[in-house]
């Protein structure tokens, strides 16, 4: 996953392209990059590995001139970790150049690289995102939307994207509409951004956002939209509401915040705890869906695990310290909170289910009587492939065990995930029109041909 940010017409593009990218920094941690383009066109990119704050200096984002630019933060994907594959790519064809920026997975990348390559093109990533800069080149329309447009026909999967082609910036989305992107103005500029969070920090104000199968193109005559790609069924990804986007975010148009308290208060009703005393969240990303449970069940909300938020990414796993010390130095219970007590832990997901048992593990030695888990979302049962890195059939735990055994094997005294339905009910706009092809295995294009997921990597 990735978050992606776009202006245009702003004199310090680069440094608000650069602020924006801090409120998408939860969307991807493993690169962050800019390139900001001038009305001469001329571009120039900033890409470095790891966090913002640690990548992007702003005496270096100060000295990029230019009044637009797109930026990105990359979101780690296996064996494909490099500075070659950090993004916005930036490249230069025979009418200047095209920088672009995206989110998502392209689900017949591998096809469309072969032909490239076949027919002469070389690539300097293994990206699936740089197959659409040389279809965008190799475009023989003269606007950008065109080339744009041309480049997309008959790409499959999901993509958000800004690009900037001279000086045009362009924002589209697929037409399934797989990963949010919103719109919104700051003064008399436009402004694109994974997330409406994205939009509040540099001040701007939401619009609406970019709908499936548009291209919105911006330049200095104003803006314009088109619709080139036939729209298809929406598939917005319903985990971006559980889990991924900023509660204080709105993503396809409605609230984060609202979605998760909605998913907890159902899950209270689905599965109750009727002995417990209080309730807790496994920090963060579970804080609103446990506020949700607690207030149906007319629980305490208590703030039982203690989360360290200075934990960096490049934190190695002792060797002798095991499993468990990863979470050791993300976590800790409070045992003040704990002891003696009948809790409901309320998590978002379960994936590998590693983190969770070492976070009840965890939660017994802090002196809990019983644990009671519940989980705002139904079992992960399926691999992503259409911008989430999750795991192979394999690693996943509710895809290899029941219920019943997944209690066993984390440890906990009972256990209940969201049912799918109620999962999809919860969601504003639901039921319809949502992914959920990972919990349910109903996936809505054919899986990639390449047995190996992302042998190419994740672009978004
Ligand atoms: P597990 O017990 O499966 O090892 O970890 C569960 C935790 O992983 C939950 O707290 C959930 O919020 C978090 N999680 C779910 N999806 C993702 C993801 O795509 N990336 C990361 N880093 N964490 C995730
Ligand atoms: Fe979202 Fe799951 Fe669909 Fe991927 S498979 S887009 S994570 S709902
Ligand atoms: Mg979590």
């Amino acid at each position: 996953m990735c978050g992606i940010f776009g202006i245009h017409g702003h004199p310090h593009a680069a440094e608000i392209s650069h602020l924006g990218l801090y409120s998408l920094q939860h969307r991807g941690q493993e690169s962050a990059g800019i390139v900001a383009s001038d009305i001469d066109g001329n571009a120039h990119a900033i890409k470095r590995m790891g966090l913002v704050s640690e990548g992007l200096s702003i005496a270096d984002v100060d000295r990029m001139r230019g009044d637009v630019a797109i930026g990105h933060t990359r979101y780690s994907t296996a064996g494909s970790s490099t500075i070659e594959n950090a993004q916005p790519v930036l490249a230069r064809f025979r009418d200047g150049h095209i920088a672009l920026a995206h989110n998502g997975n392209l689900t017949n990348a591998t096809e469309m690289r072969r032909d490239l390559e076949n027919a002469g093109s070389i690539f300097n990533s293994t990206m699936d995102s740089e197959v659409l800069v040389h279809r965008i080149a190799r475009s023989a329309s003269d606007a950008p939307e065109a080339k744009l447009a041309d480049a997309l026909q008959n790409v499959e999967g999901a993509y958000s994207l800004v690009v900037t082609i001279g000086d045009t910036l362009l924002a589209a989305r697929d037409p399934r509409g797989w990963r949010p992107l919103v719109m919104g103005k700051l003064g008399d500029c436009y402004v694109f951004a994974s997330e409406s969070c994205a939009l509040d920090i540099v001040g701007a104000e939401t619009i609406r956002e970019v709908e499936p199968g548009e291209i919105v193109a911006v330049d200095r005559e104003g803006l314009r939209s088109s619709q080139p790609l036939e729209r298809k069924e929406s598939r917005r990804c319903v985990f971006e509401y559980v889990y991924f986007a900023r509660p204080d975010s709105r993503v396809f148009g409605g609230s984060v915040d609202r979605a998760r308290r909605h998913l907890g208060r159902r899950l209270a009703q689905e599965h109750p705890a009727p002995n417990a005393e209080l309730v807790f969240s496994v920090p963060d990303s579970s804080n609103s869906a446990a506020l949700g449970f607690a207030e149906e069940s007319k629980l305490p909300f208590e703030l039982a695990l203690i989360r360290n938020h200075y934990v960096g990414r490049t934190f190695i796993q002792p060797t002798q310290a095991g499993r468990d010390a990863k979470v050791k130095v993300k976590y800790n219970a409070v045992r003040e909170v704990l002891d003696g007590k009948s809790v409901v832990m309320v998590d978002d997901s379960i994936v590998r289910g590693t983190t969770t048992r070492g976070l009840v593990a965890m939660v017994r030695a802090g002196g809990a009587r019983e644990v009671h888990m519940r989980v705002s979302s139904s079992p992960i049962t399926g691999p992503c492939y259409y911008g989430i890195d999750t795991p192979n059939r394999e690693e996943l735990i509710a895809a290899n065990m029941t219920v019943d055994e997944i209690a066993g094997a984390l440890g906990v005294d009972s256990l209940g995930y969201l049912s799918l339905e109620g999962m999809l009910n919860s969601v504003p706009d639901g039921p319809d029109g949502f992914c959920h092809a990972c919990f349910s295995g109903d996936y809505p294009t054919p899986p990639p041909t390449d047995p190996q997921k992302l042998r190419f990597g994740c672009g978004c």
